[in-house]
């Protein structure tokens, strides 16, 4: 219906059509405020209703506890403002911090990170994998702990969070934020970009716990600091306004729907289908990704025989509708991203063409 593709990028994403659906007829007049909620000032009731709605939406559906706080930061530089914010907010000049390297976004993270404190890489993955926990060298004076949940590139996922002992756990999960019921507590901070799995780019989530914020050093740009952004309840300037509202739908739709249980389960049939797509190809498709993390989120597959059968594979794909197979560019293959808002139907019909595709070409 409305000659929609099956968007398979790994971010901007796909949305609800319904979701989509409310917003368009929201467009014009927002509940008989006479505008839409592009217009509204960010001061007044009605925005505020929105901010309040999608902020307790989201706590409920990851049990946000009360020590902690909800920012809804802008995301001019999205989660990766976040790489410079985190070592700003939480370690002073010299302090070590640990960052454990499982692919492309952690490894930026880390990067940024140097700037600002003295970086201890505690673990580096074979982008494959997750290195054993008991080879990991964590720095027993770090003050946080920083890893990637999901690596949107290589998808590589974390199963559960790290254990870390008593340190500050940070955790990047923009591209699986809510796909999973998660334990906020073993985590000092969760931060993600939206426009994976909850909405428009525009918006970057953090979820801070209390104590930690008030610490930013004193060169730390204003829009930057925890303090800052937690004291004016993410209003310090104009947020981000739309991406908030529908945001704020995609979370009272998930739910309506049974929150982020019936989301992994749905997330996890839809990966199944994939990987077991790939599993009974007799090897003409192939995910380099060790089974114990492989993401339900991204799927980076390939045809190892033949890398120029991958072309034909992505722009045969597009021709049926099934967009954005290409993988990143700094790894090749293809990649289809999954992420809650692709519905089962497109999942399948992928699985489908995969299959028709390799009995054309094995
Ligand atoms: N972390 C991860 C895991 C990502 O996938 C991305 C975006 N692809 C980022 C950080 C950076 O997000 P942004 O583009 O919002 O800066």
């Amino acid at each position: 219906p409305h000659g929609r593709v099956f968007n398979f990028s790994a971010g901007p994403a796909c949305l609800p059509v319904d979701v989509l659906e409310q917003a368009q007829a929201d467009m014009l007049n927002w509940r008989g405020s006479g505008m839409s909620v592009m217009e509204m000032s960010h001061r007044g009731k009605e925005f505020q209703s929105i901010i309040d709605a999608a902020e307790a939406d989201l706590r409920a559906l990851l049990a946000i506890p009360d020590n902690y706080t909800v920012l809804f930061m802008q995301a001019r530089g999205g989660a990766s403002t976040q790489f410079s914010a985190i070592p700003l907010n939480l370690a002073a000049e010299g302090d070590v911090v640990d960052y454990i390297v499982t692919g492309s976004w952690s490894k930026k993270a880390a990067g940024e990170a140097k700037k600002y404190a003295k970086v201890d890489i505690v673990a580096t993955g074979d982008n494959k994998s997750v290195p054993d926990p008991s080879t990991w060298n964590l720095s027993a004076d770090a003050t946080y702990v920083h890893y990637c949940d999901n690596e949107t590139i290589q998808g590589v996922e974390f199963k559960a969070a790290p254990a870390v002992g008593d340190k500050v756990l940070v955790a990047d999960m923009s591209s699986n934020f809510c796909s999973k019921p998660v334990d906020v507590s073993k985590c000092g901070i969760i931060y993600a970009g939206a426009q994976k799995n909850i909405g428009p780019a525009g918006v970057t989530i953090v979820i801070v716990r209390n104590d930690l914020i008030g610490n930013a050093r004193p060169i730390t740009p204003v829009m930057l600091d925890y303090a800052v952004q937690a004291g004016d309840k993410s209003m310090y300037n104009t947020p981000p306004c739309y991406s908030i509202y529908m945001c704020g739908l995609v979370f009272a739709k998930m739910r309506a729907e049974g929150g982020l249980d019936a989301v992994l389960a749905a997330n996890e049939k839809k990966a199944n289908v994939l990987y077991d797509a790939i599993a009974a190809s007799n090897g003409f498709y192939n995910s380099p990704v060790d089974p114990a993390v492989r993401s339900l989120m991204n799927v980076p597959f390939t045809i190892p025989s033949n890398a120029d059968l991958e072309k034909e594979f992505i722009a045969a794909a597009a021709k049926r509708g099934m967009i954005q197979l290409k993988g990143h560019r700094s790894v090749g293959g293809m990649r289809a991203s999954i992420y809650n808002s692709m519905p089962l139907e497109g999942v399948q019909q992928l699985a489908d063409f995969m299959k028709e595709f390799a009995a054309q070409h094995a």
